[in-house]
This record gives C-alpha cells, sequence and structure tokens, in this order.
C-alpha cells in the first residue's frame, strides 16, 4: 500500500466526499492490484474492506464533512509521529452534534469490555468508572501504532537516535545518583545494573518521555481501530483495568500511545504480573516511582531466564566466505564452536562461557555489524520483541560500561520495511510456501527464517534479512 501525497483537498462541503472516494479508489487499486495476480491475496482485501471501513465511519461520525478527523486517520502510512499532538484547529469548527457522537467509545464496545472485565472478577463500580473516565476515542493512537519506531525503522537508524553521547552521559549520571538501589537491585535480581538503566533510557530517555496520554483511552481506542492486534490490546486493557481495581495505578493513569506505564514503559500486563514495592511505601507504583519501576523490569528480565553474570552479546568479525545460513537463532553453539568456525570479537575479548546457546544476529543484513549474542539477549527481546530495541539496549549497555562504538559501520541503504510493506511480505511469502508465523505485519523471528529459507531456495545470500529489494523481487516472482 502507499501513502496517498496528493494535497487535501480545501475545506468545502464535499470534504467528506472528496475523502471517501480517495479512501474508496484507493482500496480499488488495492485489490484490482492484488486481483490481477494468479493468488488473490485475501489478507489484503480484508485490509483494504476493514481501510473502508474505518473511512465510512468516520464519515459516519462527521457527516457534515467538516469533523475534527484529520487525514492522517485515514493514510494508512503519513509522515513522522509527533510527540505530542496539537490540538487540531478544525476542532473549533465542529457543529456540536458531530462532537457529541465522538465523546464517547461505541457502546457495544463498552458493553463487551465490562462484561468481560466483570467476569475477571473486575468490581463492577470500577469498570464503570474507569470507562466513563475513558472519554473520547483518541484520533491518532493508530496511526502510532502502525509507525512504531523499533518496528519501522532499520537497526541503524534506530539506534543512531537512541544511543547517542547525550544518552549515553544521561545513564552515566543516573548510575551514580541510583548506585545504592542498583547495587539492591543486582542482589536482589541479578541484573547488571548497565542493563537496568540502559532499558530506562532507550524506553524513556530516563523517564523524559515516559508519555502524558492517558492510558485507557490509548487503550480502549486501539482495541476499536488496530483489527491486527485487537486481542493484545484488549489483554492489555483488562490488566490495566485489574491494576485499577487494585489501587496499582489510578484510572487517571498517563503513559505511551501503547499504554506503557512509567520510566520502564511497562505494559499493564507486566505490571500485574510483575510489580514490585521496592520502596516499601506499601504500594507498587510503577509510574511515580523509580525503585518500583527499575525492580519491577529486573523482576520480568529475571522470569525471562537472565542469568546473572552473563553478558547479552559482542560484536563480532565474520570470516570470509561465512556461511550466513549460520546467523539464526535456529543454530545455536558455543562461543568455542563459534571460535572454530573463525568468528572474532571486533573489539576486547570472546566472552568465557560455556553455554551453548549462543547465536549469531545480524540486524542489517550480511553487509552490517554481526553479533553474537547469549541467552540474555533472548531475556531482553521477551522485554521488547524489536530486534532494534534488543540491540540498543545491548549497546547502550555497554557504552555506559564504559565501550566504545561499533566498529562495523550501518550499511546506509538498509530501509526498513513499513508494517504494510512486511504484511505483504509475510503475505507473499507465505503463498510461495514459506511460513513467515502471523501475517502481522511485524517482522519477527518467524519471518526473519522465512526469508532465509527462501534466500536459500533461490541461491541468495541466507542472511535473513528482510529488504525492499527482496519485497520487489518476491513480487516479480508472484506475478510470472
Ligand atoms: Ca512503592
Amino acid at each position: 500500500m502507499t501513502t496517498d501525497n496528493r494535497p487535501l483537498p480545501p475545506r468545502t462541503p464535499d470534504y467528506a466526499v472528496e475523502i471517501r472516494h480517495r479512501a474508496e479508489n484507493r482500496i480499488e487499486e488495492e485489490i484490482h492490484e492484488h486481483e490481477s495476480r494468479r493468488n488473490v491475496n485475501a489478507g489484503y482485501i480484508i485490509a483494504g474492506t476493514a481501510f473502508l471501513a474505518i473511512g465510512t465511519y468516520l464519515l459516519l461520525a462527521d457527516p457534515g464533512g467538516l469533523g475534527t478527523r484529520t487525514e492522517s486517520d485515514i493514510v494508512i502510512a503519513p509522515a513522522q509521529p509527533q510527540p505530542s499532538q496539537p490540538v487540531s484547529p478544525r476542532r473549533a469548527e465542529t457543529p456540536k452534534a458531530a462532537t457529541d457522537r465522538q465523546q464517547s467509545f461505541a457502546p457495544e464496545l463498552v458493553d463487551d469490555i465490562t462484561r468481560t472485565a466483570q467476569a475477571s472478577g473486575i468490581q463492577r463500580a470500577t469498570i464503570d468508572r474507569a470507562l466513563a473516565s475513558a472519554g473520547a476515542p483518541s484520533e491518532d493512537v493508530l496511526r502510532f501504532a502502525q509507525e512504531q519506531p523499533e518496528l519501522t525503522k532499520s537497526t541503524g537508524d534506530y539506534l543512531a537516535q537512541r544511543v547517542t553521547n547525550e544518552r549515553v552521559e544521561a545513564g552515566r549520571r543516573k548510575l551514580t545518583e541510583h548506585a545504592p538501589l542498583l547495587t539492591q537491585l543486582e542482589r536482589r535480581y541479578g541484573i547488571d545494573r548497565h542493563v537496568l538503566v540502559a532499558i530506562w533510557g532507550i524506553e524513556s530517555n530516563y523517564g523524559a518521555g515516559s508519555g502524558d496520554r492517558p492510558v485507557l483511552r490509548s487503550l480502549l481506542s486501539l482495541v476499536s481501530s488496530d483489527q491486527r492486534r485487537r486481542t493484545y490490546w484488549r489483554d492489555e486493557l483488562m490488566s490495566a483495568l485489574a491494576l485499577i481495581d487494585k489501587g496499582d495505578i489510578t484510572e487517571r493513569a498517563a503513559g505511551s500511545w501503547a499504554g506503557a506505564l512509567g520510566p520502564m514503559q511497562l505494559m499493564p500486563s507486566s505490571v500485574q504480573r510483575y510489580a514490585t514495592d521496592f520502596d516499601g511505601d506499601g504500594r507498587r507504583d510503577v509510574i511515580a516511582s523509580v525503585p518500583d519501576a527499575l525492580a519491577t523490569a529486573a523482576n520480568q528480565l529475571k522470569a525471562s531466564g537472565w542469568t546473572e553474570g552473563r553478558i547479552w552479546g559482542r560484536e563480532v568479525k565474520l570470516p570470509p566466505s561465512f556461511d550466513f545460513a549460520l546467523a539464526s537463532q535456529q543454530t545455536p553453539r558455543s562461543v568455542t564452536a563459534w571460535q572454530q568456525l573463525g568468528v572474532r570479537p571486533a573489539t576486547g575479548l570472546i566472552p568465557l562461557d560455556d553455554d551453548p546457546n549462543w547465536y549469531l544476529v545480524l540486524p542489517a543484513g550480511a553487509s552490517g555489524p554481526a553479533f553474537l549474542v547469549s541467552s540474555n539477549f533472548t531475556a531482553l527481546m521477551k522485554y521488547n520483541r524489536a530486534l532494534p530495541y534488543a540491540i540498543a539496549v545491548g549497546h547502550l549497555a555497554d557504552r555506559l560500561a564504559g565501550g566504545s562504538a561499533l566498529v562495523t559501520p550501518w550499511p546506509t541503504d538498509d530501509v526498513a520495511l513499513s508494517m504494510t510493506e512486511a504484511g505483504e511480505l509475510q503475505h507473499l511469502l507465505s503463498g510461495l510456501g514459506f511460513d513467515p508465523g502471523p501475517l502481522d505485519g511485524i517482522i519477527g523471528q518467524n519471518t526473519r527464517e522465512a526469508v532465509r529459507n527462501y534466500q536459500k531456495a533461490r541461491a541468495l545470500v541466507p542472511d535473513g534479512h528482510p529488504t525492499i529489494a527482496l519485497l520487489r523481487q518476491i513480487r516479480t516472482e508472484r506475478r510470472n
């Protein structure tokens, strides 16, 4: 799917009609393009229909064509996300009737959530109070859901943005400021202080970017608008309601667009399972209490299989004519076995560790930096399953501990697929018999293995790295 870059028409009474036509035309183009191939891609028709349904909903909610909806609600892949969305000046023009209709979520959705929450044991009074406080659907959370930087940026771009000298320096100040707490956390959970502070830095820039969006409103908006991950958002919403019921958070709790809470950006389900009252004030407060937030993250990492004393990984150099098919989580080896294959540390020493589960990761493919990673990297990927995220946390942790910048440069032509392109790649791979796992538009381990198997079958370098060039090749192959 391509972004519609045409300028918006002037705001006339025909505005809504024009927008609807444009949405319909684009869907028709999409459907036509996919039908013209031998195998009609059912998933895309469904996505297109959902897209049309969203457009129709917006028009129903906005019959006068002067509503508060912006183009970004309709265009699937617009420009950069804004950290804080200014209130649209159009809001002032909104007719009262249209505004009233947007003051609350769909009654069927509220009823459904109420029933499910009540069945899970949450008090009815809590549910009613919390849902009433959620207000109106948020207009931009779906856009954020589709532009998650850790999912739609290349690892190189993500690191350039998140592992800056400023963030290294700020992290070192946090290490000093919170040294006694970090010592206690290391003793209690066995998580290296540099890793904990790195998560803090990557997630929220040490609390500066924890988010100020009402969490219930965000999650309800995502449940109603993000069809692909509806179940996920619904579970998180249930967890948020349970936390409110227990008094861990209030219904006014604020967080990221995704409902992530506090300096460690913990999702409500993680708070539910791992929250810890580490400062001993009687409340599990992962938003305002740094000790509680860091302890909760440490508790979660420990539960995810973190092994004390083991590093997350290290940048390595691969020998000439290396078999890139080995750079897979499916083919782990001991550090010694990797050394025997010619793998060498890019700087410093190779880690001394006899665990057999070290594997190679190539976040930018065969031409970018290579990392030999441990089971602790897998634990980081459970905290947030995006590869750029886990590499950023690991590298920032190393920098905080005095390590140097990466040796191998990131390839400048490595452009991440958008979630729509990733979804198309998954559909195409699946159609060719290479199973990419769930068709969710998110490049994960399964998609990388499907790419690798495709590359092997076509005698390409099997680095498992999805690129635009690869997507184009598969598109061409499917047409012929
Ligand atoms: Ca506390």
